[in-house]
């Protein structure tokens, strides 16, 4: 059984008292919830309170990137090893607002996940077709390259320290999503991707969240089908009664 695991991209909203202040409000709300993993992203600066706040908590702390190298002469980079100091148990990688705005590639990706997971971190790592390629008829195509690029030379005992984040580029902060049914497909097809390249019990049991403007009103629907394992939420992870609502949906 693959346990549902939702997680928050807090982007580079909250100052850090905010972050704070929320992760404290949240940690009051969740703490009666054991059967799902709970996930959230502060910005870089706020991480280190944040992680603190939630220390005996079942929330878990991510970041929205981390470098490759463990430490070197990286300017304004983030060290993965000092994340692990901290506390922080995932890293959010390849997504599509890195790609668009920062360069992101696969390789970049793929080189940072080899590292995030040799430092003892998780990762959740992003992939998705833009509205273009989609309308062009190009999502498997896109996403088996996004998968084949950031999985290269990652071995089957890692897989377990992955989650994959479908997310749609046109349904992020878009108000748009993707039907259940349109997202369910593209799950599927990546748990193909993954059975190809390892084997049908790891296909299995690899997580795969959705991700594109999922709310309280469509997460349920979501959730039903049978190869959504989660969520990444954006917008709606900002307000606390609404990403309660999304744990607990
Ligand atoms: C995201 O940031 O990964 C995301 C899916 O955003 P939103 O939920 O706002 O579409």
């Amino acid at each position: 059984m693959r346990t549902p695991i939702i997680a928050g991209n807090w982007k580079m909203y909250k100052s850090v008292k905010e972050s704070i202040n929320f992760a404290n409000q949240l940690n009051e709300k969740l703490k009666s919830v054991k059967d799902r993993e709970i996930v959230i992203a502060p910005t870089f600066l706020a991480t280190a309170l944040v992680v603190d706040a939630l220390r005996f908590s079942n929330i878990q702390v991510a970041t929205q990137d981390a470098h490759w190298e463990n430490e070197g002469a990286f300017t304004g980079n983030i060290s993965p090893l000092s994340l692990k100091e901290l506390g922080v148990k995932f890293v959010i990688l390849g997504h599509s607002e890195k790609r668009q705005y920062d360069n992101e590639t696969d390789e970049r990706v793929n080189r940072k996940l080899k590292n995030v997971l040799k430092d003892g971190l998780k990762a959740i790592v992003c992939v998705g077709e833009t509205l273009q390629e989609r309308e062009a008829g190009k999502t498997e195509k896109v996403v088996e390259t996004q998968v084949s690029g950031c999985f290269e030379g990652i071995g089957l005992g890692d897989l377990s320290n992955i989650v994959i984040a479908y997310e749609p580029v046109w349904a992020i902060g878009t108000g748009k999503n993707a039907t259940p049914e349109q997202a369910n497909e593209v799950h599927a097809f990546i748990r193909s991707l993954i059975a190809k390249k390892y084997n049908a019990e790891a296909a299995g049991n690899i997580r795969i969240q959705y991700g594109g403007s999922v709310k309280p009103e469509n997460i349920k629907q979501l959730m039903a089908q049978p190869d959504i394992d989660g969520a990444l939420v954006g917008g709606a992870s900002l307000k606390v009664e609404s990403f309660e609502a999304l744990v607990k949906f």
